[in-house]
């Protein structure tokens, strides 16, 4: 008979390898394979590390449809729903079934460069903006009406996992992540008798898709980024941004409430 598979994923940081083996050699206790650079079969990927590491974790595999736990190594660690120090306890844990799974939307995207396209895909957010400092001139539509032409840095797209993240530095809103919705947040717009954009963000409901195109003398200044990764785009024509039905789903113990983790992480030193 197959053994269970876990796959067991660690950042090569701040004692997280330690973890990974120590973790490993339970589960085996267990009669469980474990994996570290694969998540083929596995019935759970743990990672070890940051919500960096999460979230390259889930780039590096394409969003794989197998549930999530995250160990916090040193990081704020969002995401992850545990601390080194409950590494061992999490075996027992998850042996006794003690969990429940919490999923998020991801966000999708088609991007519309040169005579080429492509699709990505985020948790967090995608980000359409200027290089350096120029500004940048976006026409953004919702559904298929031109909503604004958008002058600044540019604009963030966030699911609400993403919410306590770049958008929430940007003065975005914290979603609570039972809605589904995207909101879009201007960077830096401008307000002046040359140009106007709107100052506050903008949330919608899942069915409403968001393109932005960049005006043809922003177009070869102006880039796309995922989940903090910068796609290749060059000459970029149009993106086109819905709230996607591919989830992540992430174990959550029986303490997991998501406000008390906004206050912890976001608020208390
Ligand atoms: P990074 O250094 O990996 O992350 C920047 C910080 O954002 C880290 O402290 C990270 O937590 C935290 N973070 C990531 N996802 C989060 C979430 N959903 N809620 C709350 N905090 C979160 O930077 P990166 O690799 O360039 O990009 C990863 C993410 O960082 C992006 O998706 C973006 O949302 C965010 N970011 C924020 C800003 C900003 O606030 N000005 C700028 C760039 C990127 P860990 O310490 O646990 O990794």
């Amino acid at each position: 008979m197959q053994k269970r598979k876990i796959s067991i994923i660690d950042d090569g940081r701040d004692g997280a390898e330690e973890i990974r083996i120590a973790l490993a050699a339970r589960f085996t206790e267990e009669d469980f394979e474990t994996l570290d650079d694969s998540v083929e079969d596995a019935e759970l990927v743990v990672v070890i590390g940051g919500d960096g590491t999460f979230l390259r974790t889930l780039a590096r595999f394409d969003f794989p449809d197998v549930p999530f736990v995250g160990i916090n190594t040193g990081h704020l660690g969002f995401f992850q729903e545990l601390d080194a120090a409950d590494a061992d306890q999490f075996v027992f844990r998850y042996m006794q079934g003690d969990f429940s799974e919490q999923r998020y939307r991801t966000v999708e995207a088609e991007i519309e460069f040169g005579d080429e396209s492509a699709k990505i895909r985020g948790l967090n957010e995608i980000v359409v903006r200027g290089e350096g400092t120029s500004l940048s001139h976006l026409d953004i539509y919702i559904g298929d009406r031109l909503i604004e032409k958008f002058s600044g840095d540019g604009v963030v797209v966030s699911t609400p996992a993403g919410s306590t993240a770049y958008n929430y530095s940007l003065g975005g809103s914290i979603v609570d992540p039972s809605l589904d919705l995207l909101q879009l947040t201007p960077m830096a717009p401008v307000n002046s008798t040359a140009y106007r954009s709107f100052t506050s963000g903008i949330v919608l409901p899942p069915g409403l898709p968001i393109e932005v195109y960049p005006d043809a003398e922003s177009r070869a200044g102006v880039f796309v980024s995922v989940d903090g990764v910068e796609t290749h785009a060059p000459n970029l024509r149009r993106v086109g941004i819905r709230l996607s039905g591919r989830t992540v789903t992430l174990l959550r113990f029986k303490n997991y409430e998501f406000w008390n983790t906004v206050k912890k992480k976001l608020l208390m030193p």
